[in-house]
Order: structure tokens, then sequence, then C-alpha cells
């Protein structure tokens, strides 16, 4: 299969503008034709409610790819760069480039965001691209195999659907970019086989993303940002706000909040809900029951094996030694820590893995700079959550355990284009390198 792609793609076939630009078009009809087929699989994979699915899925990957699809002329074009006198003549200059043949591999949690959006991007910057969609979103998983062969080019997009072994089989190859997203354990596993190869990687990890509640803040726009956040797609977002810290009495008030908005957001029955999703099987539905062991469950706590189903939990006084604050939760369940100030929590954040996302919620300018110049995380957002990966123009991705690399926008042209550069010069005005040529001598070293 690598190989026929790789003959295509020397070809120079997805190289031209008019291929790159019928494939982004190809995958807006796609999109357009088949949201229903798309919304569909997301809720029997996820429960998630049709519009959450248009709104984080279908829309972000659609909005994205008219943005490549309107600037894709500009962005092949090559970039003239500044030059010194010395090359005054001469035509110095960035070439975008495709890498060659690239594998984007997915996760479940957003299946159709985490294939499609990344390969709007390979296109775009003239790749050929291998799509290895999470195998624990089945339903997400056999709609793109069956729709890319009818929608794209099937001699430079292909799907390979399976489980571990498939993925492994394909890491076994070479390939000219590996794209995954997922978890840090196995991004080793990615890097690993990159490293065969030498092959560059786009990491797009997770991790515990820290909020910060100032004492004070307006609680009743805070919570449900808060709430949004980290309860859409029952929690299992890399982004989604992974624990709270807050002083004890702000813990009370924003206890009583957090009761209101959740009732008014699920109703006092979540279960009975259409606008809350469920775990995605049991090995995770385990995994986050076992965070909440020896905790103090201050909202929530209700599950259903069977209908994969958590309520939305609150956790207080957690300490950091207990079991929800040693790993991502990613699930649909808060712990809050009580805090001196925040910097205790400047402290508490810079004793763990940087975090994909930080959120602050506070209206004095002193904290929100505190925490932003005292720590490192992927991306910093005050009096929000989730958001920021709403914003094309902002470079989404981790640092450290979080990932390496960023996409969205503009961003995933480049993460998928080398920087090829250039320079062009004639053969005339030989006199002038008369300095660089030997015999080295002292008074050529004075000039
Ligand atoms: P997952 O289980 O779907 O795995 C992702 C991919 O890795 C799958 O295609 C799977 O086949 C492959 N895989 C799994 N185990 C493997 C192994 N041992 N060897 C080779 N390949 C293997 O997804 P996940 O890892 O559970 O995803 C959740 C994680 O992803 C969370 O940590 C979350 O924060 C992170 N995430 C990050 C982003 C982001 O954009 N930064 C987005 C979504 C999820």
């Amino acid at each position: 299969m690598l190989k026929s792609m790789r003959t295509v793609f020397q070809s120079g076939r997805t190289r031209t503008f008019e291929w790159r630009q019928a494939q982004l078009q190809a995958i807006i009809k796609l999109l357009d034709e088949n949201s229903e087929k798309l919304t569909q699989a997301l809720y029997q994979d996820l429960h998630k409610h049709k519009m959450e699915s248009y709104v984080m899925e279908v829309n972000v990957c659609r909005n994205d790819t008219v943005l490549y699809l309107n600037k894709l002329w500009d962005w092949m074009k090559p970039q003239k760069v500044h030059k010194e006198l010395i090359n005054k003549f001469d035509d110095a200059y960035i070439r975008y480039e495709p890498y060659g043949v690239t594998l984007i591999i997915g996760a479940w949690n957003y299946p159709m965001q985490l294939i499609f959006l990344p390969l709007a991007g390979a296109i775009a910057a003239g790749n050929c691209v291998v799509l290895k969609p999470s195998e624990l979103a089945p339903n997400t998983a056999a709609a793109i195999e069956e729709l890319i062969p009818k929608y794209l080019d099937s001699d430079c997009v292909k799907v390979v659907n399976g489980g571990v072994p498939e993925t492994q089989s394909l890491l076994a190859e070479r390939f000219d970019l590996i794209f995954y997203t997922g978890n840090t354990s196995v991004a080793r596993i990615v890097m690993a086989a990159a490293a065969k190869f030498v092959t560059p990687v786009v990491l797009e990890l997770g991790g515990k993303s820290p909020v910060y509640i100032d004492d004070g803040v307006d609680l009743n726009a805070a919570t449900r940002r808060l709430v949004w956040g980290k309860y859409c797609n029952s929690g299992q977002t890399c982004v989604a706000p992974d624990y709270v810290m807050c002083t004890p009495e702000t813990q009370e008030k924003l206890l009583m909040k957090l009761k209101e908005v959740l009732d008014e957001f699920y109703t006092t029955d979540p279960q009975t809900s259409d606008s809350y999703g469920r775990i995605v099987n049991a090995r995770h539905f385990g995994r986050i029951k076992k965070l909440m062991e020896g905790a103090t469950v201050a909202l929530g706590g209700q599950m259903d094996e069977k209908d994969l189903y958590i309520a939305p939990t609150v956790l207080r006084d957690v300490k950091l030694t207990d079991p929800a604050m040693q790993d991502e939760i990613f699930g649909p369940v808060m712990p809050i820590v009580p805090v001196r100030d925040h910097q205790e929590a400047i402290s508490i954040i810079n004793e763990r893995e940087k975090p994909l996302a930080m959120y602050v919620f506070s209206t004095n300018r002193d904290v929100i700079r505190n925490l932003k110049e005292c720590t490192s995380s992927g991306a910093y957002v005050v009096n929000d959550t989730v958001v920021h990966g709403g914003v094309p123009t902002l470079p989404f991705g981790g640092v450290g355990n979080s990932g390496m690399g960023a996409y969205h926008g503009k961003f995933t042209f480049d993460a998928f284009s080398h920087k090829r550069a250039c320079l062009e010069k004639s053969l005339g005005l030989e006199s002038v390198n008369g300095l660089r040529y030997p015999p080295y001598t002292e008074k050529k070293l004075d000039w």
C-alpha cells in the first residue's frame, strides 16, 4: 500500500494547487452530504447530542477546510525572506513542501474531528495520507472507512481500521510524518517507532489541565463556563478542566453554584438528559470509578455500569495524594483541591507535568499575570474553559508531556509542510567571493 502511495506522491499529483483544491472541496461535500450519518455514528459511540456533534466535530472540520480552500493559494506561495547586503542580488525564499506519505492516528473522544481536521491540513499541504481512526469509536471509524474512498482520491488517501496490532503494523512502516492524537504512554511507542526512521512526529496528548478560581469572582458566569467545559462529552475532552483549586471559602460557594448549574444543564437526573454523554467503554468506566475511591463525593457519584453512565460528579477537599490527583481523569469527575492562595496553586501546577491547558477565573491582574508567568502549559485561558480550541488563529497543542507540535488553522498547514530553505544565485560577481576562499590570510580576517 505504501509503495504505491509513494509512487503517486513522487509523480507530483498531490503537489498541484488543482489537486489540493479538488480534495478540499470533496471533504466539504462529504461533510455536507453525510453530517446526519456522522452525527448518528457519534451518538452510537459516545451518546453525543447532535448539537454537540455539529458544534465540536462537523462544523469545526468544515470551518477549517473552508479556511484552507480560501487561503491555499497564498499559503502555497514561496515566502521571500529578508536578505543581508551579501545576498542582495540573490533570491532567498521559503518553499512550503509536503513531507510525502503521512500517517494520522486518531483517538476516540472526538473520533471524527481528530481525523478530518489533520486530514484537511495534510491535503492542503499536498501530502498523501493514511488514516487510522480509533477502534474505540467503531461506528465513527466504520463511517470514515466507508465515506473517504467515495469522495477522496483513493490512490492518495487510505483508511486502515483495526486495533493495536493494526496500528503497530502501520508504525513498523516508514512514513514521512506521523501525526498522533492520544495518551502519553502510547506516544512513547509512536516516538520509538518513528525514531527508527528519524520520522518527524506531531503528538497531540493530554494531561491534568488545572483550573484556579480566585476569591470574589462572579461565580454565576464562572461556574457555567466551568461546568460546560468539564462535563461536555462526559469529561472525555483532552482540554477538559481536570481539577479545580480555590480557597476553602470559595469551595463552599462554588459547590452551591455547581449544584444549581448542573441541575439546569442536565436536570436532577442527568441519566435521562439527551445533552449528557456516556463513558466510551467498560474499561474506562472501571478506571474512572477507581479514581473516586476514598474520596468525599459532594455532588453526583451515581453510576450505572450497564449504561456506561457516570453522573456529573464533584469531589470536595481532595488531597494531592488522592487517586483523583494521580492521572488525567478523562471523565465526568471533578476534584476540588483547597489551596491557601494562587501562589500555592502555582506550586502544585509546577510539581506536575506541563498541562495541555490552564484555566484561571479572576479579575485580579496580578493573579492572572503570576499564574501565566510562573507556569507553562499548551494554552492559557482566562475566565473560560475549552473555547480556545475554536480560535483558528491560535496554535492548539501541548508542551512537555502534553504534546509536541501544534495544529488548527494555518498551524495545521505548517505542521504538514516542510519549510525548505531556497537560495538562488547567479554565477556572476565572482570577485566578491574571494574573501571566503583559501588561502586564508590575516588581511582577510581583518576585513
Ligand atoms: P485511543 O485508545 O483511541 O488510542 C489512540 C490510537 O492509538 C488508536 O488509534 C489506537 O489504535 C492506538 N494505540 C492504542 N494503544 C496502542 C499501542 N499499544 N500501540 C500502538 N498504537 C496504539 O485513545 P486514548 O489514548 O485513550 O486517547 C485519550 C488520550 O488522548 C487522553 O490522554 C486525551 O487527553 C488525549 N487527547 C488529546 C487530544 C489533543 O488534541 N491534544 C485530543 C484528544 C485526546
